[in-house]
């Protein structure tokens, strides 16, 4: 997502998954307001289709 780009540059993790990490840019955004949560919500279950179609 175009929109996470920016923020998920100041995750503590390089491989942040920016669903629960501790010290998560994306999830910081959200909270502040500058990310809907329903995008977060989206890109969430957007994720977790893609790693179950992975396995
Ligand atoms: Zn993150």
């Amino acid at each position: 997502m175009a929109d996470f780009r920016e923020p998920s540059t100041h995750c503590r993790f390089y491989n942040c998954t920016h669903v629960q990490e501790p010290g998560c840019g994306v999830l910081a955004a959200v909270k502040r307001g500058e990310i809907s949560a329903s995008r977060h919500r989206i890109y969430c279950e957007i994720r977790d289709e893609l790693t179950r179609s992975r396995y």
